[in-house]
């Protein structure tokens, strides 16, 4: 009888034991991985969802100016195919014009509108439905809203599934041991914290003198990846993708040093030397159109377009066979800037390129207002384009939004045959992939030269 409250007391000293255990290695990871992943995803699948709205309230745009429900309707019938979309609907003028499915009645909603103004990633997780609005807008003045709901249920499975173990079990014990978690957060891990951030900038800042010093001895180099036409047998043009040629360690890829160029303020130098040895390479094919990639920094910092021009003309290479990638986040800060820069060098003959489309900020405004030459779809869409109809149905809406605003349009990431027949039927102009050539030195450019002019010719 004596014996009750003893074990329950070392049982209760055990649970706030493993609580403090397991909220301690929860805040420890939050701080670095697990957090970061988890929250990267679950921005992912918002930015998806407004994406999804915003493409979807453009292509509505025309049937919800008229008034006319059945227009509307057959513009929007794609939405159905969508993963975990629910409902969707077009209200103009405070009522609703037309709808699709049916609104779940769940107590725990989230949600998101273009200013991407979000709860915090648990707030999101524990919501039954994700709510994406996007403003329809005709001609630039808005005529009403697109709605749609998605089941949070399925749109997470993975992630769930993923991290179900590690997850649950630290919300749970989070759950029972918060208060004690809090006391020893401020004593025990902020040190932590504070040091291993120390180390790592630490750490950081060696790397960025060896990444700098790498750039001045000419070891980041150019790779070319062809871009060829809707039939895939004539190469149009080449991306330029830099390579870190490390001496004994082969070519590291970008996504190894790109992040810390860009973080450092590097990237300036390196964008620069890239373009400039892309002009000395490129002058010898001349039926070649040469796209850059321009990193958002770089490109939000007046003076890119002059920078460019003087590159351009030092090398005596034509500005209209140069096509610079932006990427959506450029757009994310100050447009007056970014306006004038745009403007620079399409005055000069250069074509702007927006690369990635589809998995960042998608304020479809923009498209309006700086004109593209051309939209890249990126690969994340063109992946599941044979397999899955959601992609499908996106990557048809971006299509015919494109093509009605007059954009060229390159499908990324091609990777097998029907791909390529699905994206060629669905009026895709040019594309770039595995499937046709993997990125390469300038030398094996020519050898592909020879191969185009004989497409050319037959
Ligand atoms: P990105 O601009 O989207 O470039 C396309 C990436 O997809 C390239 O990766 C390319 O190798 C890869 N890719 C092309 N076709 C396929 C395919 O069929 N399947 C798969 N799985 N991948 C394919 P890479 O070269 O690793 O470049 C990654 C990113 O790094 C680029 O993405 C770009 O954002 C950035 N980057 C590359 N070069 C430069 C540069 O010179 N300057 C700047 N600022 N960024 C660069
Ligand atoms: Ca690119
Ligand atoms: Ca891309």
């Amino acid at each position: 009888v004596d014996a009750s409250p003893t074990s329950h007391s070392i049982g209760r000293t055990i649970t706030v034991l493993t609580s403090v255990s397991l909220a301690v290695s929860l805040v420890a990871l939050g701080s670095f991985a697990g957090m970061q992943s988890l929250s990267r995803y679950v921005e992912q699948k918002q930015q998806g969802l407004v994406a999804t709205a915003q493409i979807f309230a453009s292509v509505a745009a025309p049937g919800a100016r008229k008034g006319d429900t059945g227009e509307v309707l057959r513009a929007i019938r794609a939405i159905g195919k969508i993963e975990s979309v629910v409902h969707a609907r077009v209200e103009t003028g405070g009522r609703v014009l037309a709808s699709i499915g049916v609104v779940p009645q769940l107590s725990s909603d989230a949600r998101l509108d273009e200013t991407l103004v979000t709860e915090g990633v648990l707030a999101i997780m524990r919501s039954r439905t994700i709510e994406a609005s996007a403003i329809i807008r005709d001609g630039g003045e808005p005529v009403g809203r697109f709605v749609l709901l998605a089941e949070t249920e399925g749109l997470f499975a993975p992630l769930t599934t993923a991290l179900a173990s590690l997850f649950i079990a630290a919300l749970i014990s989070l759950g029972i041991g918060v208060s004690v978690a809090g006391q020893f957060r401020r004593q025990l891990l902020d040190p932590v914290i504070a040091l291993l951030t120390s180390v790592r900038s630490l750490a950081a800042s060696k790397e960025a003198r060896a990444l700098s010093a790498a750039i001045d001895a000419g070891e980041l180099i150019p790779f070319y990846q062809p871009i060829f036409d809707r039939t895939g047998t004539v190469m149009a043009g080449v991306e330029v993708l830099v390579r870190w040629k490390k001496p004994g360690q082969g070519f590291v890829l970008p996504g190894d040093f790109v992040p810390l160029a860009e973080k450092t303020g590097l990237i300036g130098k390196l964008d620069a030397v890239l373009l400039r040895q892309a002009c000395r390479d490129a002058l010898a094919w001349p039926e070649l159109t040469v796209n850059v990639n321009a990193s958002a920094i770089v490109f939000q910092s007046a003076g890119f377009a002059r920078r460019v021009l003087a590159t351009l003309q030092a090398e005596g290479f034509p500005a209209d066979r140069l096509m610079v990638e932006l990427t959506e986040s450029a757009f994310a800060g100050d447009s007056e800037t970014l306006r004038g820069e745009i403007q620079a060098l399409r005055q000069a003959g250069i074509a702007i390129a927006l690369d990635d489309f589809g998995t960042g900020f998608s304020n479809l405004s923009y498209l309006q207002q700086f004109r593209f030459d051309e939209i890249k779809i990126d690969r994340t869409f063109v992946d599941k384009f044979d397999r899955s109809t959601d992609s499908a149905a996106i990557v048809t809406a971006i299509i015919s939004m494109s093509r009605a605003i007059g954009m060229t349009i390159v499908a990324e990431g091609v990777e097998r045959a029907e791909q390529h027949d699905l994206l060629s039927e669905a009026g895709v102009h040019y594309m770039q992939g595995f499937y046709f050539a993997k990125p390469m030195p300038a030398a094996d450019i020519e050898a592909r030269r020879q191969a185009n002019r004989g497409a050319e010719a037959a």
